[in-house]
């Protein structure tokens, strides 16, 4: 019935996430409310972790990519299920040490990391920094060596495959601001600059080929193509590489249409390329890292709004306005993005309206989704938004000046604020 599996509904005929009913926490938080289902993110975790022990023996790690939902509390259970963090900038990097996440087991990316970053990616010690072109190569191993320290790097590759997603979450294609292209010999001529230089270990490549992706087919691509350079590689310089990190980017279901084929499926694919691969060319099977947004929080999550009005146009549509909107998710508006929505305190009964879900921002584009089949809502109904567990906390603006949501998460029958509601107060709290 639901996109998620966190999600059911109590014999009141209200929505819940695990055992707790969300009009009680709309009760007592207040909407706009994110809600993130503890279990869930923990399960999504054991399923990478599992699959790096089941298809190479435990040879690899799976690092959690934070930009997807950051705050000290995932960073900790990321930590507890035994995941590694890509981090993608300073801030980042600075709410993972805040919650005593392990430095060594951080990778840090960015196609434009600020030298001020890069230093403080130095002093903390990071496992890897992700290098993306030549003046940040050439900028890391001089404050490297100003350090007295030799810093373990990746590079970012673009393997030239094209991921069947959004234009602007779509990545490993040449034209692409993120990493060194193979086609143009710019990767190659970058490993052999690295190779020469004392501060910096080129260990392994990375390759990110987009988001959202369902096909398995691009994965395999890409994973025989970074195969192949690490072949190359060693072939021209002697240098073999051990670490191939093979980004994030698996699909998830948004609505009932979103069939992604499961996670073991993709892993047991790519991994018969990558052994394969290995095999062909008589290379050491390298240590594997996964690098999973989306998927790991994204089912997890859900938003509650309070409708504050129910606006027909006749013969053409009707707006519902909700007390949030584009500020705690902007993803309609940038990749119209599609949602499963839901009337909380009438989960289960049949869907009667098609409504447009309006935010209550000063901007027409202000929309979380349009033609989204509801059961019947009227003024002060809750209505959840479901799967928004990534990509909307952690893209919210204050346009408008309207403070972020506060995240409650959920355990069993428990919930506790992981992140508090913003006050006006603290919108101003910079103002001079
Ligand atoms: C965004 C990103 C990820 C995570 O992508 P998801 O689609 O959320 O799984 C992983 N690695 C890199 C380098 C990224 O930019």
């Amino acid at each position: 019935m639901f996109v998620a599996d966190c999600l059911q509904v109590n014999r009141q005929g209200h929505l819940c996430v695990e055992q707790v009913d969300v009009l009680d926490l709309a009760a007592k938080y207040g909407t706009p409310l994110y809600v993130m289902s503890e279990t869930q993110i923990r399960k999504n975790c054991h399923l990478y972790r599992d699959s790096i022990q089941q298809f190479y023996g435990g040879n690899g790690m799976a690092l959690y990519a934070s930009k997807a939902f950051c705050c000290k509390e995932m960073c900790r259970i990321a930590d507890q299920e035994g995941m590694g963090l890509d981090v993608v900038s300073g801030g980042e990097l600075y709410t993972a040490i805040s919650a005593g996440f392990p430095a060594e087991k951080i990778y840090f990316h960015g196609n434009n990391k600020t030298e001020s970053e890069l230093i403080a990616a130095l002093e903390h010690g990071v496992g890897a920094v992700v290098v993306d072109n030549l003046e940040e190569l050439e900028t890391l191993d001089r404050l490297a060596g100003a350090r007295g320290v030799c810093q373990q790097i990746l590079f970012r590759i673009k393997p030239g495959v094209d991921a069947h997603t959004h234009q602007f979450i779509r990545t490993g294609q040449i034209d692409s601001k993120f990493g060194f292209s193979l086609e143009t010999g710019e990767a190659m001529e970058a490993v052999e600059r690295a190779i020469g230089l004392s501060h910096v270990e080129l260990v392994g490549l990375h390759c990110h080929i987009g988001s959202q992706i369902f096909d398995t087919e691009p994965f395999a691509l890409a994973a025989r193509i970074m195969i192949g350079f690490l072949a190359k590689i060693r072939q021209q310089t002697g240098a073999v590489l051990t670490k191939l990190n093979l980004g994030g980017g698996y699909g998830i279901r948004y609505t009932p249409q979103n069939d992604p084929p499961p996670y073991e499926k993709y892993m047991e694919q790519v991994s018969l390329v990558i052994h394969e691969t290995c095999n062909l060319f008589d290379f050491p099977m390298p240590y594997i890292l996964l690098e999973p947004g989306r998927s790991i929080v994204g089912p997890a999550g859900i938003t509650l709004y309070t409708v504050g009005s129910v606006k027909e146009i006749p013969g053409i549509r009707t707006y519902v306005s909700v007390d949030g909107g584009m500020t705690d998710n902007p993803r309609y508006a940038l990749y119209q993005s599609e949602y499963q929505i839901v009337n909380a305190g009438l989960a289960a009964q049949e869907k009667t309206m098609q409504i447009t879900l309006a935010g209550h921002c000063c901007e027409s584009g202000d929309l979380i989704g349009e033609n989204l089949p509801v059961q019947h809502l009227e003024k002060g109904d809750i209505v959840a938004v479901l799967s928004t567990g990534a990509y909307n906390y952690s893209m919210a603006s204050h346009y408008n000046r309207v403070p972020n949501p506060p995240v409650v998460l959920v355990r069993d029958d428990m919930d506790r604020v992981i992140v508090k509601r913003e006050s006006w107060e603290d919108l101003t709290r910079m103002d001079v």
